[in-house]
């Protein structure tokens, strides 16, 4: 398949329920990455928080890799670099503003000295390896995003990024669609396309209409304004300071994540115009009413400062009576739970919460089915591949070129896609698969550790320990101990020790030698004594002590 000519594009994920983005195209025997992101788990796997993609189809292939080109500094566009670099090792490819949040992630890492990384000025054309390529700026709620044009010996491919169409945007350049028009008369083989929003019908709203309801809004509250949004949206950020000054209101940032937006954001010449932020600390000797801040914990993050606040449990900042809070955000399918108790937590303290569905104060920053048809009527690609979203997302993206005699072509994480000047077909499979990040480890979704904690979770584990001699014989009386299924004074547990130290008193002889086949008669020997009576299968070992 590796003529020198020949293309390919293969997701290795991004189209399912948890967007992580990793895309990869070949032409010839060269390999080019696109984004590397993390995904938020939702409450079907309550034991892993981060996951990663798995990249070890590429990763067999590194020598190959000619590079990693990220569209913009979105955590589920760039946030599994810093963690997967190592196992890529390719050069890096990204805008001033996704290299300042790049480099800071990193840095913590203790990655910043090997990864090599080049920056492109938005809307320019570079190369990577034998890959022909330029950046398109297009809006999207994170300055300086970028969609992929390839030039490649097949013909045109477009990889939009995440996009939409904003012809105020506030922060930024809008979507360039000259440069999309251009290259439709030229004539593009084949768009790789964001689909997460384009189920919403009729064009976008506009950033200009959340800052005019904003400024309206805050003008008419008193007391202390809270507003949490997330930490990327430059133009929000912007939106907010310029509410708060017209309001007589001095901003200050609560939360980590934001306070190293802002410096990478006036790092890369955004927020000149509105003054340097206050600290936490400084906001307490502001009064009430000339106080705006922003906060993290927009999807009810459990260690995020809105959390803490709603609970009263943040060192610095507490709001209650007569205080407002402002959610200028969606609310990510899978948080809802979490969001709506941070939110009945400050009614409770008689907070006035404010979201959405009350005001305009938050537009999505995807392309709605208005933009997608707008775009495709443009470009007018011969194939269109619908990426980023669920199946259903999928599906209506396909719909939508369909009805525009463009040729939808789905695709599974995993699939190759040959792209050739005279038609498409999936060729191979790659190996695909989810990675957790567990503390600062990456351990596999479904390797021992993880499986063994997912059965500790919902069955709790018991643990027996017992000392013998050098023949073998129990010394002292055995402990069972069943952390998240028993206390210890249960008298359950008092009959279960019981138990194994009887069953331990039976294990024959010839067992007690070697500590492998003891252990392995002990594990036996517990579960025994377990019985049924909890009606449990939990995790269950043993710790021999010989003395
Ligand atoms: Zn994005």
């Amino acid at each position: 398949m590796n003529d020198i000519t020949g293309v390919s594009f293969l997701p290795l994920g991004g189209t399912g329920e948890i967007g992580m983005n990793l895309n990869l195209y070949r032409q010839g025997e060269a390999w080019l990455a696109v984004d590397c992101g993390i995904g938020f788990s939702g409450n079907d796997t309550p034991e892993a928080e981060i996951l990663l993609p798995d990249p070890v189809f590429i990763a067999e292939r590194k020598k190959a890799l000619a590079g990693l080109v990220v569209t913009h500094a979105h955590e589920d566009h760039l946030g599994a670099i810093a963690h997967l670099w190592p196992q890529l090792g390719c050069p890096v490819y990204v805008t001033p503003f996704a290299a300042a949040v790049l480099r800071r992630k990193l840095g913590e890492a203790q990655l910043l000295q090997q990864v090599p990384i080049h920056v492109v000025a938005p809307g320019s054309a570079f190369t990577v390896g034998p890959f022909d390529l330029r950046f398109i700026s297009v809006t999207h709620s994170v300055p300086e995003s970028q969609s992929l044009v390839l030039r490649t010996p097949q013909g045109i491919i477009i990889h939009t990024g995440d996009w939409k169409i904003d012809p105020d945007p506030q922060v930024g350049p809008p979507t360039d669609l000259e440069t999309f028009a251009a290259l439709g008369r030229e004539g593009v083989l084949a768009m790789v396309c964001d689909s997460t929003n384009v189920r919403t019908e009729g064009p976008s709203a506009s950033e200009a209409d959340v800052r005019r309801e904003m400024t309206r809004l805050i003008a008419s509250l008193e007391g202390r304004i809270a507003v949490t949004c997330f930490a990327s949206n430059v133009a929000r950020v912007e939106t907010l300071a310029k509410a708060a000054q017209a309001a007589g209101r001095k901003v200050a940032v609560v939360g980590r994540s934001l306070r190293n937006l802002e410096v990478a954001a006036r790092e890369c010449g955004y927020l000149s115009d509105v003054p340097q932020f206050l600290s936490e600390q400084e906001a307490n000797s502001v009064h009430d009413d000339q106080i705006l801040l922003i906060v993290t914990g927009s999807q009810g993050e459990p260690r995020s400062a809105l959390s803490r606040i709603a609970s009263d449990t943040h060192p610095n900042i507490s709001l209650g009576e007569n205080d407002t809070v402002i959610y200028s955000s969606r609310m990510i399918p899978g948080n809802e739970q979490a969001v709506i108790q941070v939110q009945d937590n400050l009614t409770r303290r008689g907070v006035q919460v404010i979201t959405d569905k009350d005001h305009l104060v938050h537009v999505s920053g995807h392309a709605t089915g208005g933009d997608v048809r707008k775009l495709y009527d443009l470009v007018r690609p011969r194939y269109l591949i619908p990426v980023h979203g669920e199946w259903r997302h999928l599906t209506a993206n396909a719909a939508i070129a369909q009805e525009l005699d463009i040729e939808p072509v789905l695709l599974e994480d995993g699939d190759i896609l040959d792209i050739r000047a005279n038609g498409v077909e999936v060729g191979d499979t790659a190996p695909t698969g989810r990675l957790v990040l567990d503390g600062g480890r990456i351990l596999p979704m479904n390797g021992g550790v993880l499986s063994a904690r997912r059965r500790m979770l919902f069955n709790g584990m018991v643990l027996g320990s017992f000392a013998v001699d050098d023949e073998g014989y129990l010394i002292g009386d055995p402990k069972v101990s069943a952390p998240g299924l028993l206390d210890m004074e249960d008298p359950e547990t008092l009959r279960i020790t019981e138990e194994f130290g009887n069953a331990l008193d039976e294990i024959p002889d010839e067992l007690r030698v070697n500590d492998a086949t003891f252990r392995e008669a002990a594990k036996t020997a517990l579960r025994r004594a377990l019985g049924r009576k909890l009606q449990k299968r939990p995790l269950v070992d043993v710790h021999l002590l010989r003395v």
